[in-house]
């Protein structure tokens, strides 16, 4: 365990801007836990859990202390053609991600290249190109910090659903997720209906692909529409789609003709906030070191030495806007401390 004082954020979190932990505590052993937050437990609040800082909004110093968490390690378990796979909350996602690929283990090939860390995963379920972390879902192992002890948990006990579950809805963030074991199988059938991969993959026959194929597909596809955290700041998606009930399609149909809008349930649909941002007129908006991706208007980037004051005032502004026009409150993604 390493403790800092007055630590600079400006590096742990993908938007770069620029805070201060007033106590900064890297934790790279399970049984540090309890002394972390023995030391974290001076200012009488939950410490702020940080994985790779890829969905989180700084917006000022921080006086309760961080927990960065650095938990390595992966173990498997082959039974037949499926594994269980486990790995530390502190790995990198996309490099497990690449790790199943290779050793031929498919059901995580979609969630290429999401950045962050395996223990966040959960906390928003993270999805792409069709797939969801619940998919794979075996368990997630967590420190209970109110109760002081470790246990497993279920999916049913993590209630997933899109971008949400248990972990994200704890607002005090009791729980420290410590690792997460997946469900892969050598013959899991491939997810291609989504987005572009099809395209991408066009040139190999159906019989003929593999986990790799997929997983190389949709790299290219997210590398070409979404900006790098490395060389422009930015949380990925800062806002959720918009679930709308279907007694709404028909108003919804008529006022905005080109509205695209696709059934995630027998009677919920599903808008993309990039679309309804984007018909704002705010795509590729530029307010002050922040605004919206020119390719994409569902990320806000920081253009540079913005502050996460800036960034969150002009999300709210983005909000009200999409509020104006449609009626909807955007839900936000991201986590804003
Ligand atoms: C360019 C870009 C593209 C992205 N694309 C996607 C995408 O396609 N799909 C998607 O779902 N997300 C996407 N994201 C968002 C982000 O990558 C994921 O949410 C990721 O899981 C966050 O991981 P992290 O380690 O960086 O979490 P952090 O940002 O550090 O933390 C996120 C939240 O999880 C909590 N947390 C972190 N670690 C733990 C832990 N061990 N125990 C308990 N709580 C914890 C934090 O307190 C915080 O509330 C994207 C982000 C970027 C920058």
């Amino acid at each position: 365990m390493k403790i800092y004082f007055d630590h600079p954020l400006d590096s742990h979190t993908t938007f770069g801007v620029a805070a201060r932990a007033a106590q900064f505590i890297r934790i790279e052993d399970v049984v540090d836990i309890p002394a972390a937050l023995e030391i974290a437990g001076g200012s009488g609040k939950a410490p702020y859990i940080l994985g790779g800082g890829s969905n989180v909004l700084i917006t000022e110093d921080l006086a309760d202390a961080v927990l960065s968490i650095g938990l390595r390690g992966i173990e498997t378990e082959e039974h037949g053609d499926e594994v269980i796979v486990t790995a530390a909350a502190g790995e990198n996602w996309h490099e497990l991600v690449e790790v199943c690929v290779e050793r031929g283990w498919g059901g995580i090939e979609n969630l290429a290249l999401i950045p962050g860390s395996v223990g966040a995963a959960p906390v928003q379920n993270i999805g792409a190109y069709g797939v969801e972390l619940a998919d794979v879902l075996e368990r997630v192992e967590v420190y209970d910090i109110n109760r002081g002890e470790s246990y497993s948990m279920t999916p049913a006990e993590c209630y997933f659903s899109y971008r949400d579950s248990i972990f994200k809805q704890d607002r005090s963030q009791s729980r420290i997720i410590t690792s997460v074991s997946l469900r892969l199988s050598r013959t899991a059938a491939l997810n291609t209906s989504y987005g572009a991969i099809e395209q991408e993959l066009a040139a190999i026959p159906a019989d003929k692909r593999s986990f790799r194929d997929v997983f190389e597909a949709v790299i290219r596809i997210r590398r070409s529409k979404l900006p790098d955290p490395k060389v422009i700041g930015n949380a990925g998606s800062f806002f959720k789609n918009q679930i709308v009930h279907e007694s709404l399609l028909e108003s919804l149909r008529q006022d905005y003709p080109d509205i695209p809008l696709w059934q995630v349930d027998e009677d919920m649909y599903k808008i993309p906030a990039g679309w309804l941002i984007e018909y704002c007129g705010l795509k590729g908006l530029r307010r002050g070191n922040t605004g919206t991706y020119e390719k994409q208007a569902l990320v806000l980037v920081n253009h540079g030495g913005a502050t996460g004051e800036e960034i969150w005032q002009f999300a709210q502004y983005v909000r009200r806007t999409v509020k104006k026009e449609f009626g909807f409150q955007l839900a936000w993604e991201v986590n804003v401390w």
